[in-house]
């Protein structure tokens, strides 16, 4: 039976956290049990934002590669590649921006945020303005049925779509048109209770060990109101309990964990004692097998040449169309 396709990639910018385990890597691992699934590293999209010190851009290729087999991805259920790797999807870059309006780009939702927001970096450029144009030629070479997304991404996939339709109406029709596959992410809230990013240095990380881990949860924030022991807690507005809705089984965290903090019943302390029993079963192993992992980064590069192989055969095939359609 043909499995359908699903595609995804990452920036190869740091080392992935507790956000990109429950946000991406879990749902990819579901998705490869049904999907004809290919993940890519996205080192071309790092250089968009990163291009002024693309120094750590190799490392980190490694580096989340390594992520993702700790958190359990098998490249043998999955494509893993490496963008850079393939020039086809820089050709069909290319190619598009000869059919794509300029106010198509300018339009996305993320470009306008993120020229506002980024400040330290000059994103006046051609490349960031082009990066969703890119990632609509990463999603269409390979023919992708679904691209999992947050809510945000929605839009990146919809000028994906309008690309493929105008160049299937100007031309033939050899392109895909790809569906989003809207993915709920649990919220993952960092150490000083902000959304964990590498840029705010909250994260815990999957290469932290069980003692770094509980190193960085015991001073973490709680609900601020709750100076002494004997205050209650609001649950709600604390990141603790955030981070007890992925680990704690519902009875405990719902029966004992709630009432036990909007009662004073329980400290902050505890409270985090229980949450690393339950965190430290489910992220210990991925930690030590990523460190085991790590001994052979030869092994790594392995799995994405093999992979960029793999995704070479499906993006040269689509290349060769889309040129013979466009007769050049
Ligand atoms: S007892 Fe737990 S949930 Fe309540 S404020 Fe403290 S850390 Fe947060």
């Amino acid at each position: 039976m043909i499995r359908k396709r699903v595609l995804s990639g990452m920036r190869p910018t740091g080392r992935l956290h507790m956000g990109h385990l429950f946000g991406a890597l879990d749902n990819w691992k579901r998705l490869s049990e049904q999907y004809d699934c290919f993940f890519f590293i996205a080192d071309w999209h790092a250089l968009t934002t990163d291009y002024a010190d693309p120094s750590q851009v190799k490392t980190y290729t490694i580096e989340v590669t390594l992520d993702w087999l700790a958190a359990g991805l098998d490249p043998k259920k999955s494509t893993f590649f490496v963008q850079s790797r393939l020039p086809e999807h820089a050709e069909l870059h290319l190619l598009f921006s000869m059919f794509t309006p300029l106010a198509w780009l300018e339009r996305v939702p993320t470009y306008k945020e993120q020229r506002e927001q980024i400040t330290d970096k000059d994103l006046g450029t051609y490349g960031f303005l082009g990066y969703p144009l890119l990632q609509a030629a990463d999603i269409l070479i390979y023919k992708a049925h679904y691209v999992p997304v947050g809510v945000d991404q929605v839009p990146h996939v919809e000028l994906t779509r309008e690309v493929a339709r105008r160049f299937n109406s100007l031309y033939k029709p050899v392109l895909v048109e790809p569906e989003a596959l809207l993915t709920e992410f649990a919220k993952i809230p960092g150490t000083d209770g902000r959304k964990m990013s590498k840029s705010y240095d909250n994260s815990i990380f999957l290469s932290d060990t069980p003692e770094e881990i509980t190193a960085k949860i015991k001073p973490m924030i709680t609900d601020p109101a709750r100076k002494r022991r004997s205050d209650p807690g609001n649950p709600e507005v604390c990141p603790v309990y955030d981070l007890h809705r992925v680990f704690t089984p519902e009875s405990e965290r719902e029966g004992v964990i709630a009432p036990g903090c909007t009662t004073a019943k329980i400290g902050c302390l505890d409270c985090k004692q229980v949450l690393l029993n339950h965190a430290l079963p489910v992220l210990g192993p991925i930690s030590e097998r990523r460190a085991n992992l790590a001994r052979d980064p030869e092994a790594v590069r392995e799995i994405l040449r093999e992979g960029t192989g793999r995704a070479k055969l499906v993006a040269s095939e689509t290349l060769a169309e889309v040129k013979a359609a466009m007769q050049i």
